[in-house]
């Protein structure tokens, strides 16, 4: 613990031009609010410190929580821990708008990554409740538990129980940083797993889910734009390879006798890194881990093991390049008699974003003076989740230098307000339909 704060506000309002506060909409609420939140789980470098089911998760939980009786929403929370807090519409029995992210943090993360998101939704209610506007649709901000997942490594952990998709069996045995068991962890913040077990919404209460985060990419600064339009959601595929050759003595084997399984890996490593963009501007493959054996600097590699990760915004084209990169690896075996094995380890579906969705988000953008800009997610988000069962869609802020789960991560007030803009304006949108 330190006794230090940070002054996030004060940063956020220096060069914040106050003409964009308008239509019920604070750039000042919004960046004392962040700020509140930035000084739950302060670290010494000024990042964020709240992994999920914490007491600092919690903590900025309770904080949102008192924000939503603010601005008269009705608070609820299910078994898993998410928080909602719903408007009620004009008209009832329809099915509800929900907006909202997430507030816990990875290990030194920055003040804006889940928070933002939050912070924006309830803007919109607050909003609503200073120029008297009731939508007709009920509404609600959600705050989704443990999305980063640095506690068990895992995450987006509330958003799967909300929706149902929650393996119980295999969350049950899963331990967090300090060895705890999952069930031990959750009662610690007054959750229980029977209570955990029956969480799970009727999700046809809920028509759209949106969600605004921050990009964690450079994108939208190089195209100097405030906020853009996610086109969807990368779900990562992992392949793990095998290369097996023939370890030898690296001085008495002769070049055209050797079956190395490095070069065979190497050469493969090569052509994966060509393939991405054979099959979908939104591809890529990383090869991110490699294990020599037996890693000898006098002896010929016998096996290269290697992971792959694979991923892009539309399932069949992601599959397309699965394809590709096995079948390179098959060559690389014919040519090379070095063996190619693989297995797939890791496969989380892509979620793209519905069309429509994103041309009422365009609509939005035009609406308050933002040329619509289009962008895919390469990480995951709690509306992947939400996506698969729910038509979700993404704005995206605008991220200094793309820096994300780090202290310095940064988004300018300015472009975090005409987000809120352009999320009300979508919101109000929806309410026609
Ligand atoms: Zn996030």
């Amino acid at each position: 613990m330190t006794d230090q704060s940070i002054h996030l506000d004060e940063q956020l309002l220096e060069t914040y031009d106050d003409t964009l506060s308008k239509q019920g909409i604070s750039g000042e609420r919004i960046a004392k609010r962040l700020s509140l939140l930035a000084n739950i789980g302060l670290t010494e470098d000024n990042g964020s410190r709240r992994p999920g089911f914490s007491f600092l998760e919690r903590e900025a939980k309770d904080k949102v929580i008192e924000w939503m009786k603010e601005a008269d929403l009705t608070v609820s929370e299910d078994g898993a821990g998410n928080v909602f807090g719903r408007l009620e519409g004009k008209k009832k029995n329809l099915p509800a708008i929900l907006s909202g992210s997430h507030v816990d943090t990875v290990p030194n993360g920055g003040h804006f990554d889940g928070t933002i998101g939050v912070l924006a939704a309830l803007e919109v209610a607050q909003a609503w409740k200073e120029t008297g506007y009731t939508p007709n649709k009920p509404y609600e901000v959600v705050v989704f538990t443990d999305e980063e997942g640095s506690r068990f490594n895992g995450g987006l952990t509330g958003s799967e129980a909300m929706v149902g998709d929650t393996d119980m069996e295999k969350t049950l045995l899963r331990r967090d940083y300090d060895g705890r068991l999952f069930e031990e962890v959750i009662q610690d913040v007054g959750l229980t797993v029977q209570d955990y077990q029956d969480t799970g919404r009727d999700l046809s209460e809920i028509e759209t889910f949106v969600e605004v985060h921050i990009e964690q990419g450079k994108k939208l600064e190089k195209a100097g734009l405030p906020c853009g339009i996610v086109t969807g959601i990368a779900g990562p595929y992992w392949l793990k390879v095998t290369f097996e050759g023939l370890a030898g003595h690296a001085g008495n084997t002769p070049m055209d006798d050797r079956k190395d399984a490095l070069v065979a890996a190497s050469a493969f490593i090569q052509a994966v890194s060509t393939l991405p963009r054979k099959v979908n501007e939104t591809a890529v493959a990383t090869v991110g881990k490699i294990e020599v054996n037996p890693n000898g600097t006098n002896v010929i590699p016998g096996e290269v093991l290697l992971s792959i990760d694979i991923r892009d915004i539309q399932l069949d084209s992601r599959t397309m390049l699965i394809d590709h990169i096995i079948e390179a690896g098959k060559e690389i075996e014919s040519d090379t008699g070095v063996r190619f094995m693989y297995e797939s380890v890791h496969d989380v579906a892509p979620a793209p974003v519905p069309e429509n969705l994103q041309k009422q988000l365009a609509e939005s953008c035009r609406a308050n003076g933002i040329e619509p800009f289009a962008l895919p997610s390469g990480a995951g988000h709690d509306a992947m989740i939400v996506g698969r069962h729910v038509p979700s869609a993404m704005l995206f802020i605008q991220s200094k230098e793309g820096i994300s789960h780090n202290p310095k991560e940064w988004s300018t007030l300015a472009d975090c307000v005409q987000t809120v803009h352009v999320l009300k304006h979508y919101i109000e949108t929806l309410q026609k339909a």
